[in-house]
């Protein structure tokens, strides 16, 4: 079997590559350094779905060392009609490593399509040893639905783990989740979702100080060893597999624990849903490779949410998480002159075809602002990404997933940089 599935993998790609020779978007290319775009990229920009992927250079090729990956592009709580988007994820890659930044639906099956390119006489993968650190922005669906995958998947794709290349012994190197603490609270006012019947949800503990409807990155990694506890138990015991809970190490933003990163929290007021409030950057994580400033950005009632910048040695990446366009200056100041922006955005002309003129004072009017203030309109993104003095501005989180083109380009109001509407599977050097 294994030999015709090498066969058509390679037709595949000399297909694919063969196509997509001089794809590139027209108004993504200033200067030098070449995007990677899918092959139909044409056909994409009007909309039609995409089965074609282009192949990802892997890591520790012979490209640029550092390297921007878009594996999801769209975000929300749905999957938009006959649209081939995965949900809000990026990847950068330096060198041999690989740093992922959220992981919404669909992500993982993007991971394996980008970087699980290497043959191995085993008969399984081992890509995910390069994968060193992820980072979570927020810890809304369309950030983390992948993130139980990866836990239980992973373990047998190299998840936490180094092979010598020498000796092929095989040593634990816990692969790092950097994310939010609990939040605290859910907002005072529950009382539209009250009138509804609604249920709110709170985690389940003996321990009272575990008890919360806002669980972070910890707890929740917890919850997810727990709720699957079936098969991990399984595999570990019967199939030889490690200990999984061993491979991953926490590090939460706030969080009080060994290990857990500072955050000098500005006063916020969680209760009046005020969830942004100006402050510095500061470092969450440094390796040989890179270093990561945070700062809060605002995406009302979520607290914290999270921007972070990368710097690395040829060059800077900004991730804006989910956010409004005014982060009390707070994203300005974090990616002051990076090469690069990625930014989300949402369309406004589909929200007004949504939700219409909702009057003041209603559900609807509050929903509507929300979506405008707790997101970036397109026509306002440009704005952003200029008073940030970037270089390059890459539409992600694009909302919804099918989002015209023609609406896209308001991007290009108020930026004279080059602007790169995101694709999943694109590669943009660094
Ligand atoms: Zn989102
Ligand atoms: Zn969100």
């Amino acid at each position: 079997m294994k030999f015709p599935i090498i066969l058509i993998v390679c037709i595949l790609i000399a297909i694919l590559a063969a196509g997509a020779a001089g794809d590139i978007i027209p108004n993504a290319v200033d200067g030098e350094k070449k995007v990677t775009v899918p092959a139909r990229m044409r056909d994409l920009q009007e909309g039609l779905p995409d089965r074609n992927y282009y192949p990802i250079n892997p890591p520790g090729g012979d490209d640029s060392e550092t390297r921007l990956v878009l594996l999801g592009t769209t975000g929300g709580v749905t999957w938009y009609p006959a649209v081939d988007r995965a949900s809000s994820s990026s990847a950068l890659i330096v060198g041999d490593t690989i740093y992922i930044i959220d992981l919404g639906q669909g992500s993982t099956s993007r991971l394996s399509q980008a970087f699980n390119t290497q043959e191995s006489d085993s008969g399984t993968s081992t890509f995910l040893e390069n994968a060193r650190a992820l980072f979570f922005t927020h810890l809304h669906q369309d950030h983390i639905a992948d993130y139980p995958s990866l836990l239980l998947i992973g373990p047998g794709t190299g998840l936490g783990t180094k092979t010598d290349p020498l000796t092929g012994n095989v040593t634990i190197v816990p692969f790092i989740v950097v994310g939010p603490a609990d939040r605290g609270a859910l907002e005072i006012d529950k009382s539209y979702y009250r009138a509804r019947n609604g249920t709110i949800i709170y985690t389940d503990s003996a321990n009272p100080s575990l008890v919360t409807p806002t669980p972070g990155t910890r707890q929740m990694t917890n919850l997810i060893w727990q709720a699957y506890a079936q098969t991990i138990n399984d595999m570990t015991l019967d199939n030889a597999y490690r200990d999984f809970t061993k491979l991953v190490e926490i590090r939460e933003i706030g969080g009080t624990y060994p290990g857990d990163i500072y955050f000098p929290a500005p006063d916020v007021d969680l209760g009046n849903g005020t969830t942004c409030a100006a402050m510095d950057p500061f470092e969450v994580y440094r390796d040989e490779n890179v270093v990561v400033t945070a700062t809060l950005v605002d995406h009302h009632q979520v607290y914290p949410a999270f921007a972070y910048r990368f710097d690395t040695r040829e060059g800077s990446v900004v991730f804006s998480g989910d956010t409004g366009p005014d982060t009390r200056g707070n994203l300005e100041k974090l990616a002051d002159g990076a090469d690069i922006l990625v930014h989300e955005v949402i369309d406004r002309a589909w929200i007004d075809e949504r939700m219409g003129d909702p009057d003041q004072n209603t559900p609807a009017f509050a929903l509507k602002t929300h979506l405008l203030t707790a997101h970036t309109p397109i026509d306002a993104v440009g704005s952003v990404a200029s008073n940030c003095s970037v270089d390059t501005l890459v539409l992600n989180h694009i909302v919804p997933g099918n989002t015209p083109i023609s609406h896209l380009l308001r991007a290009k109001d108020n930026f004279t940089g080059r602007l790169i509407i995101g694709q999943d599977m694109m590669e943009i050097p660094v």
